[in-house]
C-alpha cells in the first residue's frame, strides 16, 4: 500500500477538473486526517455523525465536512451549525428538519437528494418517480434555509461493470432530466455525487462530478 500522499496524488491526477474528491475518513483516525490536509486536501467525508462532530472539534476549521452517510432527523442539529454539504438525504421529512436547523443556525444548508439505483433492497434513496414529484410539489420551494444543489447515488456493490455503470448512467439522466426542467428556487443542480473506491472510475465515465473515496486513500477499514 502506498502512502496517503502518493494515493491522494494518484488519484488527483486522474480526476478530472471539474471532479471534487471528498476524502472518505470514517474509522481512521485524526492522523490520518491531517497528513491529508497537510498535501491539500480539504473535503473529508464521515458517516455517523458523533465521530464526525468529534474530528470537526479536533482538526482545522477550514476542513469541508461531508456528511455522506444515513442521517436521522434527530441528530441533524449536531452537525447544522458547520457541515458543508449533506449527501444523503432520503425523506421530505428529513429535509424539512434540516431546513429548521438551518434557520435556527442561520444559515443554508446545502443538501443531495439521495436517489435508489441499486438492485439492493436495503439502500436508502427516492425513487425517480419520488423526486420528480418532489420537484414539481410546491412544499419543496418554501423550505428556504436549504439548497439542493445536485443527487447522490450508490451502485450495486458489483463486479458486473455493466450493471454498475447502467445505474450510474440512470442517475445521470435523472440529473439532466431535472436541470433541464423547472426547479423550485432553492435548487440549483451543479453536483452528480456518485463513484467510491471501487467504482469511481465507471463513475466518471457516466458523468460524475464528485466522488467519495475512502480505502483507496487511507487503505482498508476494519
Ligand atoms: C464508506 C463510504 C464511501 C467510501 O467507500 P470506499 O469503498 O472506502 O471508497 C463512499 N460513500 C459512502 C456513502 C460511504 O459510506
Amino acid at each position: 500500500m502506498n502512502t496517503i500522499k502518493e494515493q491522494l496524488s494518484l488519484l488527483k491526477a486522474e480526476l478530472p477538473s471539474h471532479c471534487t474528491l471528498i476524502a472518505v475518513s470514517k474509522t481512521k483516525p485524526d492522523i490520518a486526517i491531517e497528513t491529508a490536509y497537510a498535501h491539500g486536501q480539504r473535503d473529508f467525508g464521515e458517516n455517523k455523525v458523533q465521530e464526525l462532530i468529534g474530528k470537526a472539534e479536533n482538526l482545522p476549521k477550514d476542513i469541508n465536512w461531508h456528511m455522506i452517510g444515513h442521517l436521522q432527523r434527530n441528530k441533524v442539529k449536531y452537525i447544522a451549525p458547520f457541515v458543508h454539504l449533506i449527501h444523503g438525504v432520503d425523506t421530505e421529512k428529513l429535509l424539512r428538519e434540516i431546513n429548521k436547523q438551518g434557520k435556527k443556525n442561520d444559515r443554508i444548508i446545502e443538501c443531495l437528494l439521495q436517489i435508489h439505483i441499486a438492485k439492493e433492497e436495503s439502500k436508502f434513496g427516492f425513487s425517480e418517480e419520488e423526486v420528480e414529484l418532489l420537484f414539481q410539489s410546491e412544499e419543496l420551494g418554501v423550505l428556504e434555509n436549504v439548497r439542493i444543489i445536485g443527487l447522490m447515488g450508490m451502485a450495486t456493490n458489483s463486479d458486473d461493470t455493466e450493471i454498475v455503470s447502467s445505474e450510474f448512467s440512470s442517475l445521470k439522466q435523472l440529473y439532466d432530466k431535472l436541470a433541464g426542467g423547472n426547479c423550485p428556487s432553492n435548487v440549483d443542480l451543479k453536483v452528480l455525487s456518485m463513484g467510491m473506491s471501487g467504482d469511481y472510475k465507471i463513475a466518471l465515465a457516466e458523468g460524475s462530478t464528485m466522488v467519495r473515496i475512502g480505502s483507496s486513500i487511507f487503505g482498508s477499514r476494519n
